[in-house]
C-alpha cells in the first residue's frame, strides 16, 4: 500500500514502528502537492521548507523516546488558522500579505503532539460560502470530478484529503463548512460541540457559531487528531473549562440498543430520492448492528437557514470591521483622507459574498431592525435548541443527509447566492444550537460521493464517532479513492 493511502492510524503506527521516517513521509506528500494540486487548487500555500525542518525535529525526537501522539505525521490547515511566520490569508485579498506573528491554540497543541503542517488549504473568502468559489486564490476543484466544486467553505482541506495530498486536515464549521465539503469530496469530517475547542488565532466569521474540527478519512482518525485539538485555553474566553474527553477508547463499543432519530424535516418531499435512499441504507446498516430507529420531529429546524442569515452576517458585520486598511492587511493606494482609505481599503480588498454578508449584517443591526431581525432571530435559535433537547430525551443520535444534493457544477450557483445557502439546510440548525455532528461517507451516486450526518447531544463526539467508526467497519465507501489529473 503506498503511503498516502494509508489512514492517519496506519502513519502513527508505521511511524511508531520505524516502517519509514517522518522525512520520508512528509516528502511523499510534498511530492503528491507538487505534481497534483495544480488540478485542484487545494493548497493556497505549501511550507514545503519548514514541512522537511518539523519532519526532521519529529524523528530526532522519535529517536529520543520523546516523540508526541501524533510525531511526524504531517497534515494541512484551513488558511483561517493563524500560523507563525507563514501566511495566513483567509482566502481574502484582505490578507494577502499578512503573516502571521503567532500560532492559533488548535495549531500550536498539534505541533505539541508532533504533526508536521504541509501548507494552507483553500476555502471560500472569510469561510462565507459552500462551494470554495469565493475564494480570492480560485475555486477548489472536486476531485472525484474536476468540473464541480468541493463543497465549501473547507473545500481546500476536503479535496486535499480525499485527493490524498494529506492524510488529514483541520477545517472550521459556521454552519456547515467541515460536513458539507467532507459530505461532496467523500471523507469524514466532525464540528465538535460549541466551545470544546479553542477558537483563539482562528480568524473570526460568527464567533457564536464559529467551531473547528478534524476532516479525514475515518471516523478513527477524526478521533486521534481530535483528542490533541480539544481542551481549556485561557485566551478564548468560550472555550470550555472542562476535563478532556476520552474519544479514542470507546470507538469500538457495541452500539446494540442505541436509538436514533430520524426527524421528518430532514426527508423533504422534494429532497434528491437517491440521497434519501443512501441516508436510509445506512441507518439500515447501523440498524443491522442493533441499534433502534425511531422517527421525531424537529419542527423548528425550518427556521434555520433564515435565522442564520440574519446572525451570521451579524456577527461578521461586526468581526469583519476590524480590517480597516489601517492595522494589517489591504490598504488602497493613495488615498486622498481617513474616509477615502477606509472605504477604498474595504471596497477592495472584501470580495462580493463578503460585502454582501457586512451589507446584511449592519442592515440587522441598525437601529429600528434590531428587534425586527437580530432579536427575532435569536427566538428562533432558542426555539430550534430546544427541538433538538426534546429529541435527545428519546434518541441518542440524529441521522439524516449532510447535503440536500450532490457536488454541483463549478459556477452553477455562484450568481444565486440564496440557492447557494440552501446548501447548508440540513447542517445550519447544528451549528446555532452549539450541538456537535459528522458527516461520513455513505455511498456514490453517479460516480459522486453522498455523507450521511450524525448529530449527537452536547459532549457526545465520542458517541458519534463510535457509530461511525462501527458504520466504516462494516462498509468501504470511505475507502474509496478519485481518480482525477492523471492520478491513480
Ligand atoms: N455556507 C455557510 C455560509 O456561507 C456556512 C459557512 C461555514 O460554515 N463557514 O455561511
Amino acid at each position: 500500500m503506498s503511503l498516502h493511502d494509508k489512514t492517519l492510524k496506519q502513519l502513527r503506527d508505521g511511524l511508531q514502528q520505524g516502517e519509514f521516517s517522518s522525512r520520508e513521509l512528509t516528502q511523499h506528500f510534498l511530492s503528491r502537492i507538487a505534481s497534483h494540486d495544480s488540478a485542484l487548487n487545494a493548497f493556497i500555500t505549501v511550507t514545503a521548507e519548514q514541512a522537511l525542518a518539523q519532519a526532521d525535529a519529529a524523528d530526532k525526537a522519535r529517536a529520543e523516546n520523546s516523540a508526541g501522539v501524533l510525531g511526524g505525521i504531517p497534515i494541512a490547515h484551513k488558511d483561517i488558522f493563524c500560523t507563525q511566520g507563514v501566511r495566513t490569508s483567509c482566502a481574502s485579498k484582505m490578507l494577502d500579505n499578512f503573516i502571521s506573528p503567532y500560532d492559533a491554540t488548535v495549531v500550536t497543541r498539534l505541533k505539541q503532539a508532533g504533526v508536521v503542517t504541509l501548507g494552507k488549504t483553500n476555502m471560500d473568502e472569510f469561510a462565507m460560502g459552500s462551494s470554495n468559489e469565493t475564494s480570492f486564490y480560485g475555486p477548489v476543484k472536486n476531485p472525484w470530478d474536476t468540473q464541480r466544486v468541493p463543497g465549501g467553505s473547507s473545500g481546500g482541506s476536503a479535496a486535499a484529503v480525499a485527493a490524498r495530498l494529506a492524510p488529514a486536515a483541520t477545517g472550521t464549521d459556521t454552519g456547515g463548512s467541515i460536513r458539507q465539503p467532507a459530505a461532496l469530496c467523500g471523507i469524514t469530517g466532525l464540528k465538535p460541540t460549541y466551545g470544546i475547542v479553542s477558537r483563539w488565532g482562528m480568524i473570526a466569521f460568527a464567533s457564536s457559531l464559529d467551531q473547528a474540527g478534524p476532516m479525514a478519512r475515518t471516523a478513527e482518525d477524526c478521533a486521534l487528531l481530535l483528542q490533541s485539538m480539544v481542551g481549556p485555553d485561557e485566551k478564548d474566553s468560550t472555550c470550555l473549562n472542562r476535563k478532556v474527553d476520552d474519544y479514542l477508547s470507546g470507538l469500538n463499543k457495541d452500539i446494540a440498543g442505541l436509538t436514533i432519530g430520524l426527524p421528518e424535516e430532514f426527508f423533504p418531499k422534494d429532497l434528491d430520492g437517491r440521497i434519501a435512499e443512501s441516508t436510509q441504507a445506512a441507518v439500515r446498516e447501523l440498524e443491522k448492528q442493533g441499534a433502534k430507529v425511531v422517527s421525531i420531529s424537529l419542527p423548528s429546524v425550518k427556521l434555520s437557514v433564515p435565522a442564520y442569515y440574519v446572525i451570521a452576517p451579524a456577527e461578521a458585520s461586526s468581526n469583519l470591521s476590524r480590517f480597516d486598511g489601517v492595522r494589517f492587511g489591504y490598504r488602497c493606494k493613495d488615498p486622498v483622507d481617513l474616509m477615502d482609505l477606509y472605504k477604498r481599503s474595504r471596497s477592495e480588498g472584501f470580495g462580493e459574498e463578503v460585502k454582501r454578508r457586512i451589507l446584511v449584517g449592519t442592515y440587522a443591526l441598525s437601529h429600528g431592525y434590531y428587534d425586527a431581525y437580530y432579536l427575532k432571530a435569536q427566538k428562533v435559535r432558542r426555539l430550534i435548541r430546544d427541538d433538538f433537547a426534546r429529541a435527545f430525551e428519546k434518541v441518542d443520535v440524529i441521522a439524516g443527509p449532510t447535503s440536500p444534493e450532490l457536488a454541483f457544477n463549478l459556477g452553477a450557483k455562484k450568481d444565486d447566492p440564496v440557492t447557494m445557502y440552501m446548501a447548508d439546510v440540513f447542517t445550519i440548525a447544528v451549528n446555532l444550537a452549539g450541538l456537535p455532528a459528522l458527516s461520513m461517507p455513505a455511498g456514490f451516486i453517479e460516480g459522486l460521493p453522498v455523507g450521511v450526518q450524525l448529530i449527537g447531544n452536547y459532549f457526545r463526539e465520542d458517541q458519534l464517532l463510535n457509530v461511525a467508526h462501527r458504520y466504516q467497519q462494516a462498509t468501504d465507501w470511505h475507502q474509496q479513492s478519485p481518480v482525477f489529473g492523471g492520478d491513480k
